[in-house]
């Protein structure tokens, strides 16, 4: 079964390097299964999706080839997405191999053992944390503290159940391990009314009491309707 579902050139939606130009690389599978997710990640599937079409992928050679048929010049990393990348390090270690392109990870922040295996892969990474997930909560900590060197940053999608109290906790937690940037990202489809808005000024002040940079930045490229 194909652990790539899709292979694409778009722009990066989320977080410090919204706008940036990237070729994702969207791994099949997940170990969490957030309401609001929004990718078609769930299962290993026979095809994949390359820009749009459907095509058999038999090995990393061949999604390597993909990437390079992807290039542009102002292509800044590759997006190792999902799903859950980190379910994957075998195959993202072969990728490496076979590509000169910085790899950019985005992860669920769940798995440290398999973050601490390809971090001397990775040149920029993004810790997503799923505070609805309280048994992961350390496992996100350690997961920020590996990946740590990485140009990192940490987002946490702002959904109605998140509260000012628990953004607190979190900044003051990462601030005794790091001090990486902190996006809170709105999530995408809600209404955004006042006392929302109000919420997420009030998060980011109390974030900014211990992190030196908090910015709240939406899904851009939700926006702009790309994928
Ligand atoms: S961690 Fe990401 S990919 Fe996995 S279910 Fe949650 S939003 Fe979807």
């Amino acid at each position: 079964m194909l652990k790539v579902r899709e292979i694409f050139s778009s722009i990066q939606g989320e977080g410090i390097y919204v706008g940036r130009r990237q070729i994702f690389v969207r791994f099949a599978k997940c170990n969490l299964d957030c309401d609001y997710c929004d990718t078609a990640h769930k299962r290993e599937g026979k095809f994949c999706i390359v820009n749009g079409k459907r095509k058999i992928l038999k090995n990393a050679d061949d999604i390597a080839d993909e990437i390079k048929n992807l290039y542009t010049k102002d292509i800044f990393s590759i997006s190792l997405t999902g799903g859950e990348p980190l379910i994957y390090t075998s195959l993202i270690r072969q990728i490496h191999k076979r590509t000169d392109i910085p790899l950019y990870l985005e992860t669920n922040s769940t798995l440290p053992e398999k973050a601490y295996e390809i971090k001397n892969l990775i040149t920029y990474a993004a810790c997503g944390i799923k505070i609805n997930y309280p048994k992961f909560y350390n496992d996100s900590l350690k997961t920020i503290e590996i990946l740590s060197g990485k140009n990192l940053f940490v987002k946490v999608v702002i959904t109605k159940d998140v509260d000012t109290g628990q953004i607190g906790r979190l900044a003051k937690n990462i601030k005794n391990i790091a001090d990486p940037p902190f996006v809170l990202q709105p999530q995408t489809g809600i209404k955004w009314d006042k006392i929302y808005k109000n919420n997420l000024l009030e998060m980011s002040e109390t974030a900014g009491n211990y992190l030196s940079d908090v910015r709240v930045i939406p899904q851009l490229h939700k926006f702009l309707g790309f994928e």
